[in-house]
């Protein structure tokens, strides 16, 4: 959303991608998640970049901190944005409404499995969301968990068959 911030890898520029203003709520603007920000000038950022919100200057995704990942990973080309889950470490894949499978497709999943691994063994995760709903990325297959509530937790587990997911809902006991 914002090209200013300058402790950015070298080479990092948002370009002609503006898929998390597509992707992403921005509650001071009314707009909601999964639609097009009507300030958008396509293929060109925004078009009240002097004057956008405060959330819109803040946001990078995980393309643009981590020079690691490669011009695949650029959202514009993934059709999917990637992101750290607030007051986590998280990853958070938020799937593109009009390419809503497309992290299921290669070098995308295997990567996805991969990172779900390390992150699972610190605690974290790796989850998919569609909208509310949540797609939990495990080293061997994928959970649905369907929506994912206000209140709700998602809670991983290592059982005897390897690593498990279920969402517990909010005000439920941790089962
Ligand atoms: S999704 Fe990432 S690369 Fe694309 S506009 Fe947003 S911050 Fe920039
Ligand atoms: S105000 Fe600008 S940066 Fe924010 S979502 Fe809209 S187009 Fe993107």
């Amino acid at each position: 959303m914002d090209e200013a911030v300058t402790d950015l890898p070298p080479g990092r520029e948002c370009g002609t991608c503006t898929l998390c203003c597509k992707l992403f709520p921005v509650p001071e603007l009314e707009k909601p998640a999964g639609r097009w920000c009507r300030h958008i000038a396509q293929g060109r950022g925004c078009g009240i970049h002097e004057t956008r919100p405060e959330i819109c200057r803040a946001f990078f995704c995980q393309w643009v901190y981590n020079a690691d990942l490669g011009p695949e990973w650029k959202p514009e080309v993934s059709r999917f944005v990637l992101s750290i889950y607030p007051g986590s470490n998280s990853l958070v894949v938020t799937a593109d409404p009009g390419a809503p499978a497309a992290w299921r497709a290669e070098p995308y999943l295997r990567n996805l499995r991969r990172w779900a691994e390390a992150a699972l063994a610190q605690g974290d995760q790796v989850l998919v969301m569609h909208g509310a709903r949540a797609t939990a990325i495990l080293p061997d297959r994928e959970v649905e968990l369907g929506e994912i509530g206000a209140g709700d937790r998602i809670a991983t587990y290592r059982g005897p068959g390897g690593y498990d997911v279920k969402r517990i809902p909010a005000g439920a006991a941790n089962g």
